[in-house]
């Protein structure tokens, strides 16, 4: 009777778009990387909503934590300090590099690459912002101006007649891209350029030039990127592309943002951050998602000298930086997981060998990125209607996976940090097995 009426609920309701499958799945209960329908179907999640529960569903040491702290002390807004913001602030500032120590609680992710373009302005003096083409900074107002990829978007025609953005002033730079220029087959991963020589990196080198070139240069506010693009498609750049523009970037005087709502927190496997592995260090960084595994929370992490102006205004958010926020995101960072995404990778490669329509599998740790093609030839990208029939094969077989890139070409595979050798292996077959399935 429940089931009927939670479905009945939801039927009626009609709130939610829902995007993946063609029969909605209604999900009750979860823990670690499981998740259960109403009527007890089993899913192993790769994708632990968006990349976001990265300990695992209910975690049983942060659910502790939420519990007791639930019996103390939920909310008393930004006029009263508490001592889970000092802690969790302290705790978090220990994760980052000097001199990235001031702390500001949001959220979500938007709501803090809001705030980081605030204070890039603040800082600069200037307006204007620099993403790159398939990057995704946020669902507000603000930063759907940030992000680049247009299916986040509206179509509201401006007097440009571009997509509507409340942030006219943003300038895209080159698409990270998920190929090298001079061999569309190879990946940047796998680029054998040698330093300095990647054609790749030199032709991205050269348009975002002509961006800094233009009078956005005097302007800059800041520059916005993930060290892996999302949404985007699991992107990653060529070697050294973030280290130059970085420096291109400050050489006409603006900051650098990295947005690690989905690369922070350890999911990329070998840094606890994601542009550790870029060799820089920004001057603010973002962050959201895996950071209270699933609690509504973000962060703004940056120096003291740019949050100045912020000492003399007032910056006040009623609910960031919440006791129970603070209680729950302190609790996922004591946590350390183990990853086992050098072996999905290596398996998925195996993959991609094996079908015509997988044409490239990429990414770091446990943010992978299977990307789908007509073929390895014209290396087209597979038609929307061919990735859901897979993912709907892949969930009736009791696998979750998610999808993103310019195209919705590039299935998403961003589980709960938590899961086994074993789980992967029922993945990597069921995917197989879907594969196998549609090409049939
Ligand atoms: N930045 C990145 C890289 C993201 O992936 C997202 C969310 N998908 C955001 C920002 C926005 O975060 P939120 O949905 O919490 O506002």
């Amino acid at each position: 009777e429940r089931m009927m009426e939670i479905r009945k609920l939801n039927c009626n309701a009609m709130t939610m778009k829902v995007t993946y499958y063609k029969k909605p799945i209604f999900i009750h209960q979860g823990f670690m990387q499981w998740l259960w329908d109403v009527d007890g179907s089993r899913y192993l999640d790769m994708f632990a909503g968006v990349a976001t529960v990265s300990l695992g569903h209910c975690y049983p040491k942060v659910t502790k934590a939420a519990q007791e702290q639930l019996q103390r002390l939920w909310h008393t807004s930004a006029i009263y300090v508490h001592p889970q913001i000092q802690e969790y602030a302290e705790k978090l500032a220990s994760h980052l590099p000097d001199p990235l120590k001031v702390v500001y609680l949001t959220n979500s992710g938007s709501e803090a690459n809001d705030l980081a373009l605030l204070m890039a302005r603040l800082h600069t003096g200037n307006f204007d912002a620099i993403t790159l083409r398939g990057s995704y900074h946020g669902g507000s107002p603000l930063t759907m101006g940030l992000t680049s990829n247009t299916v986040y978007k509206y179509p509201v025609a401006s007097s440009s007649g571009c997509f509507n953005t409340m942030c006219p002033d943003v300038f895209r730079g080159p698409w990270g891209g998920s190929h090298c220029r001079d061999s569309p087959v190879q990946t940047i991963r796998e680029c054998s350029c040698s330093p300095g020589q990647c054609q790749a990196n030199k032709h991205y080198m050269e348009q975002l030039m002509e961006v800094l070139n233009t009078s956005v240069s005097k302007r800059i506010a800041g520059f916005f990127a993930e060290p892996i693009q999302g949404l985007g498609g699991t992107v990653q750049y060529p070697k050294n592309f973030l280290k130059e523009v970085y420096k291109l970037v400050r050489e006409r005087g603006g900051l650098c943002v990295s947005d690690e709502v989905q690369t922070g927190f350890g999911r990329t496997g070998s840094h606890f951050w994601g542009f550790q592995a870029h060799g820089v260090v920004p001057d603010i960084v973002t962050m959201a998602k895996g950071i209270a595994n699933g609690f509504p929370m973000g962060a703004v992490v940056t120096s003291e000298e740019i949050a100045r102006p912020f000492a003399s205004g007032v910056h006040f958010n009623t609910f960031g930086g919440n006791p129970l926020a603070c209680s729950i995101a302190s609790a996922v960072l004591d946590e350390n997981c183990a990853v086992v995404g050098t072996h999905l990778l290596m398996e998925l490669a195996k993959l991609r060998d094996k079908y015509e329509i997988v044409g490239d599998v990429r990414g770091k740790g446990l943010h992978i990125g299977v990307e789908m093609v007509k073929d390895k030839v014209s290396r087209e990208p597979l038609p929307v209607d061919a990735m859901l029939e897979i993912m709907e094969d892949t969930k009736d077989m009791g696998v979750l996976i998610g999808r993103g890139g310019i195209y919705g070409q590039t299935f998403r595979i961003q589980p709960p940090m938590c899961i086994t050798k074993d789980d992967a292996d029922f993945f990597l077959a069921v995917f197989d097995q879907a594969l196998h399935n549609y090409m049939e």
